[in-house]
């Protein structure tokens, strides 16, 4: 028996009548406070010869009478309702599905649990990957340095054992002159203390060539010596390093064949410009502003690769990586589905990335020059603020097969100047 149950059975019993131990049927009230069917009462009364008394507690009233409790009619009304059959099943019904609703409610926490877990252990994979990825790039910096000092030390060790060697046949030569000027000193002192007892007959030879040839100075040049090695060796060595980063930013050119016939590249190839002449005619076909456009001469489909591309101030333009396949002149979103991996500049401030719908990148400064970075093996396509290096966006989706360098310099406002797009080489001669 629930508690519920018990409670609905006390209830039954105040509620039922002591005389047809049945739910009151229309209940009265005496003065006692007893109640009992109206009927009930009626007849137990018609029966008495006495005074009218109550059959419960056997008090007696001075008359017949009675007040009709509509308060336990209702509340009898209600415990018949309660006990009837549909009230049960709907009862068992409610019950039923509250407790189903909680069981699914179980079932998606505890799903959602699993999938947490699942999460965190790909947290733990791919964190461990990373820093994996991370020690074994500062480790590649680190062996060229190390290499590079080891080296530099050596050039030193041997310039120094060189210098020490050739002052150490120098002392040798010397020490050799020194012996021979004291024979010679022995024998002329000799020559000279017998001419005061003897004549001498033969005179040993006084301005004789000395067998022992001695520079003044040995040849050391300190100066020099000290002065490859006071240099800004930090700076050198840094210099040599970019040259070997991996990747590096690549010296990207564009690429003539590909260029849209209303484009202007430099003769170097890495300035690309809309062409005055052709800009009334452009500003009719604003809408295939994406086909204004021009690929890199390098194209790419396995390693890593890294460029960097000066936009300025220029207020609108498209650039990123294209497939080879694409159709360039066809007029499509740029997006990863149409093979293009894009950022993308409107109106002097909208950033977004070339999504599906766009991604807008609410950007603090405006970059001037954008960095591209595109690993074929993990089809990433990033793209950075160069001066900052700060990831503007990251595609985990790009480019599987042969890729370009994609740029669209877009069709400038009327009244404006075109402003180019410029490919950024970094000065670094052989060193
Ligand atoms: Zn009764
Ligand atoms: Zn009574």
């Amino acid at each position: 028996m629930t508690s519920d149950d018990k409670k609905r059975s006390s209830l039954k019993e105040d509620l039922t009548c002591a005389i047809c131990c049945d739910l009151f049927t229309d209940p009265v009230m005496l003065a006692c406070m007893h109640h009992f069917c109206r009927a009930c009462i009626s007849t137990y009364w018609r029966g008495l010869r006495g005074p009218a008394s109550c059959p419960q507690c056997r008090r007696e009233f001075p008359n017949r009478q009675f007040q009709t409790n509509y308060l336990v009619a209702g509340m009898v009304e209600k415990v018949k309702a309660s006990s009837s059959n549909t009230y049960q099943k709907n009862l068992q019904k409610q019950l039923k599905d509250s407790l189903e609703s909680y069981r699914l409610k179980r079932e998606d926490y505890l799903n959602m649990i699993r999938q947490d877990k699942e999460k965190v252990d790909i947290i733990k994979r791919v964190g461990a990957e990373l820093w994996g990825r991370v020690q074994s790039e500062f480790q590649a910096l680190r062996q060229f340095l190390q290499e590079e000092e080891a080296s530099v030390l050596d050039q030193l060790r041997r310039e120094q054992e060189a210098m020490l060697e050739e002052m150490g046949q120098h002392l040798e030569r010397l020490q050799g002159a020194v012996k021979e000027a004291e024979e010679r000193m022995r024998v002329l002192q000799q020559a000279a203390d017998s001419t005061e007892h003897t004549v001498l007959v033969e005179l040993p030879e006084v301005n004789f060539r000395p067998s022992v040839q001695v520079e003044k100075e040995a040849e050391i040049d300190i100066n020099a010596f000290s002065s490859r090695y006071m240099a800004p060796l930090q700076y050198i060595t840094w210099r040599r390093m970019f040259k070997h980063l991996k990747p590096g930013p690549a010296p990207l050119t564009f690429d003539v064949d590909t260029a849209h016939p209303s484009l202007c590249l430099s003769r170097d190839k890495t300035t690309v410009v809309e062409c005055e002449e052709m800009l009334p005619y452009r500003r009719n076909v604003k809408r295939f502003v994406q086909c204004i456009n021009v690929l890199g001469a390098q194209g790419f489909q396995s390693g890593r690769h890294y460029w960097e591309v000066g936009v300025g101030n220029k207020t609108k333009w498209d650039l990123g990586v294209a497939l080879e396949a694409v159709n360039r002149q066809a007029r499509v979103k740029l997006s990863p589905e149409n093979g293009y991996w894009t950022l993308r500049l409107r109106n002097g401030n909208e950033y977004s990335a070339g999504t599906q719908p766009w991604t807008p990148l609410p950007l603090v400064s405006p970059p001037q020059c954008i960095g591209v970075f595109l690993d074929c093996e993990e089809r990433r396509v990033s793209f950075y603020n160069a001066d900052s290096m700060l990831l503007l966006y990251s595609f985990s989706d790009g480019p599987q097969g042969q890729a370009f360098p994609f740029f669209s310099t877009c069709v400038s406002e009327r009244g404006q100047k075109p402003q180019p797009i410029r490919l950024l080489h970094f000065p670094l001669g052989p060193i």
